[in-house]
């Protein structure tokens, strides 16, 4: 739906020329939740703007259902605007309007009728959970209520796309999930294709599909969620995935466990995907005459499913124990015994 080919950015400063955006290919598709994560001055805010028609490239092509923005004239550049809508850190809201004042201005300069105007901005109201304070100034309103605002105006227009840019970054991590899961929500029920920029792991790793990892103007890594969450290449991938889970501690302390637990057997779990460890673990400890501790965990869950390690000490009789380990590997899930012995 969105495809970049060799797009790069420069901006010419007092200081010298400034490439914001390097050489980037990527392909976004239609209905998916795409994050772009980076640190500040990684470029993202840069590349979500050539989106939506907001800078212009240097270089390269960039299209949007197939047509070509990069060589589009003013008039149809303001038609693929009201297909690709964006959201801001700091929402933009108008103050002197109300809540349902703001969410009717793109409505407004779209020419759409009074009556028509009113009824969209309820339909937006209540899909946006902020029914009883259409009459409301911003200043009034909670940060996640604000930004509830901003999706609606952003969505006035029927979009076909919603870029966000550090939407969530300016709000308490609560308030961060109930906007999450909003953005969830729209996703799936308006089939609305969202690309999200962010310097948070807890953001990608909770709503996107796939992620592309930008580093000094360049994009460094890119993949589904859970393959780069599971297999990060780059070290700068690797510090994003340790934000949320910290693997590389957990494999310091491995050699540690086989002195800790010297008994029975050490089990190493690797899950990835659907399967979560609880029927696993309980059916475990029913089924066999087994002492059953969990000797370390790291779950987490991303919207394609849960990965992570789960290290089990199974203590017993050694037939007991080898039948468990049996038992293990019949499940979908990848297991390795640590010690032998
Ligand atoms: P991010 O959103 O990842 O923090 P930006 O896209 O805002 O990164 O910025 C990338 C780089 O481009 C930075 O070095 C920034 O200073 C520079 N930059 C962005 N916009 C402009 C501009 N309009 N003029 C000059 N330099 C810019
Ligand atoms: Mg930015």
């Amino acid at each position: 739906m969105i495809s970049l080919k060799n797009i790069s950015k420069k901006f010419s400063t007092k200081q010298g020329t400034i490439i914001a955006v390097d050489d980037v290919n990527l392909e976004i598709s239609q209905g998916e939740i795409y994050g772009i994560i980076g640190y500040s001055g990684a470029g993202k805010s840069t590349l979500i703007r050539l989106l939506n028609g907001l800078e212009k490239p240097t270089s390269g092509h960039l299209t949007i259902n197939d047509e070509d923005i990069t060589s589009i004239s003013e008039d149809q550049l303001r038609k693929v605007r009201h297909k690709v809508s964006m959201i801001f850190q700091h929402f933009n809201l108008l103050w002197s309007r109300t809540v349902a004042e703001n969410i009717a201005f793109p409505l407004e300069i779209a020419g759409v009728p009074k009556e028509q105007r009113a009824a969209r901005v309820e339909e937006l109201i209540e899909l946006v959970g902020l029914e009883g304070r259409g009459n409301y100034y911003p200043a009034q309103l909670s940060g996640g209520q604000k930004q509830r605002v901003g999706i609606a105006r952003a969505l006035a227009n029927r979009p076909e796309v919603l870029l966000c840019d550090e939407a969530t970054s300016a709000l308490d991590p609560e308030t961060t999930d109930s906007i999450l899961d909003l953005l969830v929500d729209i996703n799936e029920k308006l089939g609305l294709t969202i690309v999200l920029i962010t310097h948070e792991m807890q953001v990608i790793q909770k709503i996107c599909n796939r992620v592309a990892v930008m580093e000094a103007g360049q994009v460094v890594e890119e993949g589904d969620v859970l393959e780069v969450f599971q297999n990060p290449q780059r070290p700068i991938t690797q510090r994003f995935v340790s934000q949320v889970s910290d693997t590389s501690q957990a494999k310091q302390t491995i050699k540690n466990l086989v002195d800790l637990y010297p008994n029975g057997k050490l089990i190493k779990l690797v899950f990835v995907g659907e399967q979560t460890e609880q029927p696993i673990l309980s059916r475990l400890i029913k089924q066999f005459d087994l002492e059953v501790n969990i000797v370390q965990g790291n779950i987490s869950h991303t919207k394609s499913g849960a990965f992570g390690t789960l290290i089990l000490q199974l203590d017993g009789d050694a037939l007991a124990v080898d039948e468990g380990i049996r038992f293990i590997h019949e499940q979908k899930v990848h297991t390795e015994v640590i010690n032998n012995d």
